[in-house]
């Protein structure tokens, strides 16, 4: 049996960001991780990227994973633009009016993770368990037990569930979930575009759902997010390219010209999720474990490392005035904030997914006109920029910069 203060299950992004945020205690912690990452990454980038907004670039720069990113392969962007098929809705967002160098920067999640592995490795806090799944799991008055697959047994005062959106953590606890499907599949590939990106990440919204071409670090090549209804992206997905490209092609507009795909194409299923706890007696979840969004503004991974950082906040602090981490009552702070804060999120991508939704004419009329007073209106562009950067609102000090 092997002590620690803290367990993490699940070594993905946001469970080693919590693990590397816990660097600069006398905490012990345990990281379980069911894959080893390949290090290798191909010429050709991994189709699972996310756009990574400023508060989580601050929380890895601050982590020192930010240079394991760098070294790797990553892709600013400058700017945003987002329109609607057949429509005069159209809404231009550019880093330079908020004097900022850019937006953010799409990159590999394999790369996210890769990065804090690095940092991870270097803690001698932390103890890493990979590659090694959970078989077990008993909660105690003041401790937890997890038994893992080659026999090993762990106990700590705090489990965390960083396991993603199957959650094996929250389904050993029984907590309750909200959900819902969002309707729609989402289909990644990289597509290789006639014309250059120019460092724009683009999103149309059409009736059946929203495109997104996000840049990466070739000027040719982008990450594609299409979210459309289950039984079409399955015919996308097993179509031939040329049927594939054409569509693609059509349906973004000819904006970057000719599309073509190059490599696989894959769906995933979109679903909201949402625990009905984020915190029990000595469990605590975060990221997609605790709450899934609809892709549409790549806000889920980012929502995860404000979670992190957040719960890492809370432990430091209960650390610091020799409190019990894994206790229910002193963790509901932590619950309170981050509940709060994924709602919302929540509510807005269930509010856009509504709104673009369907070719009405009477709603098509709403958004165009709505699109078009955002960009006229002073300071709401620049609000809202300045939320899809992650730099308003209520948060934690790990993502704030440092002097
Ligand atoms: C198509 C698509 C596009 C997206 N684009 C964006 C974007 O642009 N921006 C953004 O912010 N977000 C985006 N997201 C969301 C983002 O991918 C997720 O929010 C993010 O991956 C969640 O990270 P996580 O670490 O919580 O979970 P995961 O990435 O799922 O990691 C969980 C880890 O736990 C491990 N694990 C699971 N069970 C066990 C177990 N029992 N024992 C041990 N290990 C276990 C897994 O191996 C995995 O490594 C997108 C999602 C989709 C579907």
């Amino acid at each position: 049996m092997q002590s620690f203060d803290i367990t993490i299950v699940g070594g993905g992004m946001v469970g080693l960001a919590l693990a590397a945020s816990l660097a600069d205690s006398h905490l012990r912690v345990a990281v379980i991780e069911g894959q080893t990452p390949d290090e290798h990454l191909a010429a050709m980038p991994d189709t699972r990227v996310s756009a990574l907004s400023r508060a989580s670039e601050n929380l890895l720069k601050n982590l020192k994973a930010w240079p394991g990113i760098t070294s790797r392969r990553l892709s600013p962007y400058q700017a945003m633009e987002v329109w609607e098929q057949d429509s005069f809705a159209r809404l231009e967002f550019k880093a330079q009016d908020l004097s900022q160098s850019n937006l953010g920067h799409i990159v590999e999640n394999r790369v996210i993770q890769l990065a804090l592995l690095d940092r991870v490795k270097q803690l001698s806090n932390v103890s890493l368990f990979m590659p090694n799944r959970c078989s077990n799991m008993v909660v105690g008055e003041s401790e937890a037990w997890i038994t893992l697959d080659n026999g090993d047994s762990i106990s700590s005062k705090l489990v965390v569930g960083a396991d993603g959106a199957n959650s094996w953590v929250r389904q050993q606890q029984d907590i309750p979930l909200t959900h819902w499907d969002y309707g729609h599949n989402a289909i990644v590939a990289n597509i290789r575009t006639a014309e250059s990106h120019q460092g724009v990440a683009r999103q149309i919204f059409t009736p059946q759902g929203p495109i997104a071409l996000l840049p990466l670090s070739e000027p040719n090549l982008c990450s594609l997010v299409w979210s459309t209804e289950p039984n079409r992206a399955d015919m996308l997905v097993g179509c031939s390219d040329k049927i594939f490209n054409q569509t693609l092609t059509s349906e973004f507009d000819t904006r970057l010209g000719l599309c073509q795909v190059e490599g696989e194409r894959s769906s995933y299923p979109l679903k909201m999720r949402y625990a009905r706890n984020f915190v029990t007696n000595r469990v605590a979840l975060v990221g997609d474990a605790a709450h899934t969004i609809h892709p549409l503004a790549g806000q889920g991974v980012n929502l995860g490392f404000l979670d992190a950082a957040s719960l890492a906040e809370e432990i430091l602090s209960l650390w610091q005035q020799g409190k019990d981490l894994g206790l229910h009552s002193h963790l509901r702070s932590y619950e309170r904030w981050r509940k709060a804060e994924a709602a919302k999120m929540i509510a807005a991508m269930q509010g856009f997914r509504d709104l673009f939704d369907g070719d009405n004419p009477a709603k098509k009329l709403v958004r165009g006109l709505g699109m078009q007073f955002v960009g006229h209106l002073p300071g709401m562009k620049e609000e809202m920029m300045k939320r899809a950067l992650g730099i308003t609102g209520n948060l934690p000090s790990l993502v704030k910069v440092k002097a």
